[in-house]
């Protein structure tokens, strides 16, 4: 879930809180985009600035919903190569449940930004993918994140490759296994027009045989889209033959529930 101070999400916190009671939910997690290292853009992530409101905001809808909701406060990093250090020492500057790290840029290039859509124009859709699966892949074995986030985000905006990926997957998977990182299931790309949840049910089964753990997200951007599709994301989950996902608290995971 993510607040205003990114930029790009609307809805007051409390909103978001508000709308998780009212469809069930009872635990959920803030984790807006934290300050990128490499790139100032106020319409793109929080400021560094801001991270002391962003704490405080969420640790006071823990404080008034904790007897209706459990609140956690994460964050969604970027893996931007060359900035793992300033990444490490920015996360270790808050206490956080848990941190989701996610791959946006392509070098400098946000491809999933819908301001830089024309740029797919002159690439190579195949090496796009396979530069993009191998940041995930290295982004896993950074250390830096306990969760990464919507996995398959280059198929967005419904560019796909012609060339098999299955080589870049089963890699991706021994990544995620060796680094012990969870992988999330993100129901946003239902919406998007990959009109799929991320990552693709294909992918899953591989990452499921490698025994990589799951959470689950709707990358609120709105409190409307608060567990958006939760249901469709657990079928995929069930789909791709798992039976629990995790719970995380002060970056550890501290439960396994039963699907
Ligand atoms: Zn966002
Ligand atoms: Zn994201």
């Amino acid at each position: 879930m993510h607040t205003p101070l990114c930029g790009h999400a609307s809805g007051a916190p409390e909103e978001y809180v508000q709308h998780a009671i009212a469809v069930g939910l009872k635990e959920i997690g803030f984790s807006d985009h934290a300050p990128l290292l490499a790139y100032q853009d106020p319409g793109i992530a929080m400021d560094i600035a801001q991270l002391p409101l962003y704490h405080q905001m969420i640790e006071t809808m823990r404080a008034k919903y904790a007897d209706q909701i459990t609140v956690r406060v994460g964050v969604e990093a970027d893996f931007l190569p060359g900035f793992e250090d300033g990444t490490r020492q920015m996360l270790a500057a808050y206490p956080y449940d848990y941190v989701i790290g996610s791959v946006h840029f392509i070098a400098k290039w946000g491809f999933d930004d819908p301001i830089q859509l024309t740029e797919w124009d002159q690439k190579d859709v195949n090496e796009v993918y396979r530069e993009y699966f191998k940041l995930v892949r290295q982004s896993a074995l950074t250390g830096l994140f306990d969760i990464l986030g919507h996995i398959d985000l280059v198929k967005k905006f419904n560019f796909h490759p012609t060339e098999d990926m299955t080589d870049e997957i089963q890699a991706n998977a021994e990544a995620f296994r060796t680094a012990r990182v969870v992988i999330e299931i993100n129901s946003s790309g239902l919406h998007k027009p990959a009109g799929e949840i991320y990552p693709a049910l294909d992918h899953l089964k591989v990452y499921r045989a490698h025994g990589v753990p799951i959470t689950f997200g709707s990358d609120a951007h709105k409190p409307v889209q608060v567990g958006r599709d939760f249901a469709k994301a657990r079928d995929w989950a069930l789909a791709a033959g798992y039976s629990e996902y995790v719970m995380f608290e002060k970056r550890r995971i501290v439960r396994t529930v039963k699907l």
